[in-house]
């Protein structure tokens, strides 16, 4: 880390990237190797079926390339869109913001829903749009699954529902970036055509892998997509992918800690993930409630597994919360982007986490909040988090025990 040494794990609870399992860090402690010698495939050709498992696909094709999630946005808009496409997107922070920013840079005129941030997609109005739109000029609906931002999830089963009740045939493009191997999620059943996640979230692994999951119909609107591409270009995976081999260098050691990341994920089960993770975040909704203080989702439809945004109360600034954590605690909290820059903070709840870090993280923050004046009762968040975590082991226990 960057600075003084400060002694024992630095506490690292922003929403990605996540905490690399050691397991995954000696997994990528590996010698460079020849990336187009005949071994490689052994390695390549079993991580191309995996990582559909993460997706819940069978018909999908998965490309990875060496870039963060953004490039994944990008590999996905262009590789099946051409200038002037017009697309649906709901807007409801930051990130949301961000792809609907990269795909107008890329030519494609995007109508935004603006929804109020601490909510999210709405399928009523998305529904809405697409019965209007009867020459079916809209090509693809965008939705960010899980707003990282704003600690927002939003349901794209629904949205899919809306899609077919409009009986529209645009693409759905989701985001998954900070959802995908942490919250549930089904490319096939729910009607995903693209789907894009990176791997410092879920996977927890560094940033580096860019992953966009496709469908069928998205590879056959691959054919009239004129924008412009090259890196990103899907045709080049393609011709190489099936041998095992990939267009240019590919991030080895990473692809290393991706296959060791599965195993992980598969030893646990991705269902005992999901349900680990709300379990961890019904912690932090609990200390939050404790201390008085409010989270930027409007309502318990839109909580977020992942991430837990935290407002602030009126007269401080997040960032004095932030910048307090890490220097006297040790602990990264996540910042309020753009439009809620200091009015909350973030506490990520992502990847390999288990209850007693959480309770550290809580801590350090209530100890971080007194210390910038905020006041919460010491203890607070804490005793409330670990009432929830007990609580819901004993009903748990109790189940099993009537079972
Ligand atoms: C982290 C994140 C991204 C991608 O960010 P990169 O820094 O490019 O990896 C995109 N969308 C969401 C929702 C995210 O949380």
């Amino acid at each position: 880390m960057a600075g003084a040494r400060k002694p024992g794990r630095n506490f690292l609870f922003v929403p990605g990237p996540t905490n690399i399992p050691d397991r995954i860090l000696r997994a990528m402690h590996v010698a460079m190797e020849d990336h187009r010698s005949s071994d490689f495939p052994k390695l390549t050709l079993p991580l191309f079926e995996d990582i559909k498992k993460i997706f819940k696909t069978k018909d999908g094709q998965v490309f990875i390339y060496p870039s963060s999630g953004t490039g994944a946005w990008e590999a996905a808009l262009t590789n099946t869109r051409s200038p002037g496409d017009k697309m649906l997107a709901a807007r409801f922070g930051q990130f949301s913001h961000l792809w609907i920013d990269l795909a107008r840079r890329h030519g494609l005129e995007v109508i935004v829903q603006e929804e109020e941030w601490g909510t999210g997609a709405s399928p009523e109005r998305i529904e809405e749009a697409l019965r209007a739109d009867k020459n079916h000029e809209i090509k693809g609906v965008m939705v960010v699954h899980n707003e990282t931002a704003t600690g927002v999830t939003s349901d794209v089963a629904a949205v899919r529902r809306a899609m077919d009740a409009a009986k529209h045939p645009a693409l759905l493009y989701v985001d998954g970036v900070s959802s995908i191997a942490s919250l549930d999620f089904r490319f096939d059943e729910w009607g995903v055509d693209l789907a894009i996640t990176g791997s410092q979230k879920g996977l927890m692994l560094p940033a580096g892998l860019g992953i966009v999951c496709v469908s069928p119909k998205a590879l056959a609107a691959m054919k009239d997509a004129k924008c412009r591409r090259c890196y990103f270009d899907f045709t080049d995976h393609m011709k190489a992918n099936p041998n095992g081999y990939f267009p240019y260098t590919p991030a080895v050691p990473l692809l290393y800690g991706l296959r060791e990341s599965i195993a992980i994920l598969q030893e646990e089960g991705l269902d005992n993930v999901f349900a680990r993770h709300h379990h961890l975040a019904a912690g932090a909704r609990a200390a939050v409630k404790a201390w008085g203080l409010k989270i930027c989702a409007k309502e318990p439809k839109w909580h977020s597994d992942t991430v837990t945004a935290i407002m602030v109360p009126q007269g401080f600034n997040g960032a004095d919360v932030i910048d307090r954590a890490y220097r006297r605690y040790n602990l990264a909290l996540g910042a309020g982007l753009s439009q809620v820059a200091g009015k909350l903070f973030r506490i990520g709840h992502s990847g390999d986490l288990n209850e007693l870090m959480l309770l550290g993280a809580i801590s350090g923050t209530e100890m971080a909040m007194r210390d910038v004046g905020i006041e919460v009762a010491l203890g607070s968040g804490v005793g409330a988090a670990q009432a929830q975590f007990r609580g819901a082991a004993e009903a748990k226990e109790m189940k099993v025990a009537a079972e």
